[in-house]
């Protein structure tokens, strides 16, 4: 058993960790063997996170990541003394966050032989923050070994990119998925099938479309969207059901985790009924500014999710318009895909997953959510 049994299909990857694993149990050489920088890139699902993180364990365990002993385990629960991750949840990672990060990573370790840091949004840092960043990495204390993770090279700043080593993650295979989620989560073979298929091999959302019966609802209401719109008023009645699902999941997701964290934040202050101690109310401000961003995010990266499922309903009608129906993704939605496939023109079907993609795009700079569906919904009309 190793923590690298989860990197699924990733071979090159693993086989690259495990001799830098080994080569940095030569205590003597410590320094001299060990690369302080490493960046892990994949697109979304690939685990270019777990891999950090399994990297993280093997580095700091005595065997060398058993993903058994306690090293191990605490690694993956994120509370190992001398191993940091940094998971935002926000829209992007701050100065002030890895100013602080850096002196705390500059400590000695203080039971293993490094102190690692995994940065699993480093596309995320604002320009600031990066290069705040990048005078350490240029500089690392000869035990801390800094892992970045980002979904392409090209998100993340040419000058951190060329002090790091890079690894490159792919999209596993829809076998290896189906493999795992049988395996380890004890899914029935069809359903594992059916979910490593229409995920397209993302393993996170495989695994939450295999055990989770809304997430599959959720699924068939946004690809039943195509066929509801028959005029601009269905359109926008798609557009806001779509947006109205994606904030109704994020708040759900919230809700239980905002409270919990308020309540925390307030013992911490000391709070005795509803007074708090001196500075107690800015650090509540500052949290729930920071809910907020989470919140947004969330909606956004819900909506991602749908139209990417469209994106796949609208592959397989140009599948089916240009005679080869037997590699859909969507094959639950034949009768849906087809109907759509004889009443439109193939160059039409083409568009329409531009106009999803750019969609998409827009989202990601920021585009109002509700707008930029409703124009999408409107371009998606028959
Ligand atoms: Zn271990």
């Amino acid at each position: 058993m190793s923590v690298f049994d989860q990197l699924i299909d990733q071979d090159n990857v693993t086989s690259v960790l495990k001799e830098a694993v080994l080569a940095s149990r030569d205590v003597k050489n410590v320094s001299q063997q060990m690369t302080h920088a490493w960046l892990f890139t994949g697109p979304a699902g690939s685990g270019r996170s777990n891999a950090a993180v399994a990297f993280a364990s093997a580095l700091v365990c005595p065997a060398g990541g058993c993903n058994k002993c306690n090293e191990c385990l605490s690694v993956t629960a994120g509370s190992h003394a001398d191993v940091e991750l940094i998971r935002t949840q926000g829209l992007s990672i701050k100065i002030d966050e890895i100013r602080e990060l850096i002196s705390r990573a500059s400590w000695a370790p203080s039971v293993a032989n490094y102190r690692v840091v995994v940065i699993e949004d480093a596309d995320r840092l604002t320009e600031s923050a990066a290069n705040a960043l990048l005078k350490v990495i240029e500089e690392p204390g000869a035990r801390t070994v800094w892992l970045l993770c980002a979904p392409t090279l090209a998100d993340v700043l040419p000058t951190i990119r060329s002090r790091c080593r890079h690894l490159s993650l792919h999209t596993p295979s829809i076998k290896a998925v189906t493999k795992l989620l049988i395996e380890r989560d004890l899914i029935k073979p069809e359903l594992a099938e059916f979910a490593a298929r229409v995920s397209q091999g993302h393993i996170g959302i495989a695994r939450h479309l295999a055990t989770n019966k809304e997430t599959r609802d959720e699924r068939l209401k946004t690809l039943k969207t195509p066929s509801m719109l028959t005029d601009i008023s269905s359109a926008y009645k798609a557009a806001s059901m779509l947006v109205d699902a994606a904030k109704q999941r994020a708040e759900s997701e919230s809700e239980i985790r905002d409270d919990a964290e308020i309540e925390k934040l307030k013992q911490a202050w000391g709070a005795t009924g509803s007074k708090l101690a001196a500075g107690g109310s800015k650090a509540i401000k500052e949290l729930e500014k920071e809910q907020k961003g989470r919140g947004t995010r969330l909606v956004r990266d819900y909506l991602d999710r749908a139209l990417l499922d469209l994106a796949t309903f609208y592959r397989d009608v140009m599948l089916v318009q240009s005679g080869a129906s037997d590699f859909l993704i969507n094959s639950d939605l034949q009768s849906e895909i087809t109907n759509i496939a004889s009443t439109s023109a193939e160059s039409k079907t083409l568009a329409k997953i531009q106009a999803i993609l750019k969609t998409r795009i827009n989202l990601g700079l920021n585009a109002a959510p509700l707008l930029a569906v409703e124009a999408l919904m409107c371009e998606l009309r028959r």
